[in-house]
């Protein structure tokens, strides 16, 4: 495929929080975004009504941009874990009780598009690979921090899939053993202190023992965007809890460093995005705790793809394989 072949590819990113459906065009070593639908995920409603509210989405997009769907392929990207190519769910904390079904094959049917579906993590790292700032580079990891974590893991330029597509699971490496748990229950894991979840969950608990917190003028569940808010306004009980993300969340990336060894460890989501104003002192936490070659200067960046790195990924995946 020259570069001027340019492919038209559906695309969908399924989070904790929101889904997102797209239409692409994909080249060699472009892919931009031509339409796009995002809705809330509401994952308590369970896999089908999820599923079914995507498929119509998809279809309505489609007939927007007139993308015949029996024959233009459809990549999802997804929170996992979840299988490869089929995307079955894999007890998903952020996603409970989609446990056992499989996306690609009930979304092929609803629609008609050949479907594949990975880890949102992979998608992302694939997507850094073919079009983002490090796009020459052979060992990438991508670590997205937002509802939940999750990491992409590219060596010697192949995805890290692992024996049960589990691999760059990093929400659940430990970093506090016996500290707090994320949804699946493991103790002390990275994505029980440091997820945009863990973050609001923490702060809806400790609420009661800070009297004076501007939290308390939230009106509803506190999310971790009202926490990152209330700590740029020196909050106490706000910057109390971001400075242990920070912390902890540095012992995760120095980690990684040490198990991968890569050459650009990339981070994106929601959560990184707010944590922008603390980004200096995480690299400097991070440098910190990571092996001495690291001392002077750390592989460590912000996503050049925004957002969109999931869902990009897996329209290259899609182009790749159907
Ligand atoms: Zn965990």
């Amino acid at each position: 495929m020259t570069d001027s072949t340019k492919r038209i590819v559906l695309a969908a990113d399924i989070g904790g929080t929101s889904i997102r459906a797209a239409v692409l065009s994909v080249s060699d070593s472009t892919v931009s975004i031509l339409d796009s639908i995002k809705f809330k995920t509401k994952p308590e409603r369970g896999f089908y009504s999820a599923m079914d509210e995507l498929a119509l989405n998809i279809i309505d997009i489609a007939k927007r941009q007139q993308v015949n769907l029996k024959t233009t392929p459809l990549g999802v990207a997804s929170a996992g874990p979840i299988s490869i190519y089929e995307g079955i769910y894999d007890m998903s904390p952020n996603l409970p009780n989609w446990d056992g079904f499989g996306v690609s094959q009930y979304l092929q049917t609803k629609i008609g598009s050949p479907t594949v579906t990975a880890h949102d993590g992979a998608m992302a790292v694939l997507a850094e690979s073919r079009i983002g700032t490090h796009k020459d580079k052979l060992n990438i990891i991508y670590l997205t921090v937002s509802t939940g974590i999750g990491a992409g893991l590219m060596t010697n330029g192949k995805l890290v899939v692992g024996h049960n597509s589990g691999a760059g699971e990093a929400g659940h490496i430990i970093i506090n053993r016996g500290g707090r748990s994320c949804e699946n229950g493991c103790k002390g894991c990275l994505e029980g202190s440091s997820s945009g979840s863990a973050i609001a969950d923490i702060a809806q608990k400790k609420l009661q023992y800070a009297p004076n917190s501007i939290l308390r003028k939230v009106d509803r569940l506190i999310t971790a965007a009202d926490v990152v808010t209330a700590a740029k306004r020196n909050d106490p009980l706000a910057t109390e809890i971001i400075s242990d993300v920070v912390n902890n969340l540095s012992s995760g990336l120095a980690s990684l460093l040490a198990l991968f060894d890569p050459e650009a460890l990339i981070l994106g989501g929601g959560v990184i995005e707010g944590l922008a104003p603390w980004w200096t002192e995480l690299l400097q936490k991070t440098k910190e705790t990571a092996l001495p070659r690291y001392k002077d200067s750390l592989p460590i960046y912000q996503t050049s793809l925004s957002g969109n790195a999931p869902l990009i990924g897996a329209a290259i995946f899609a182009n790749d394989y159907k």
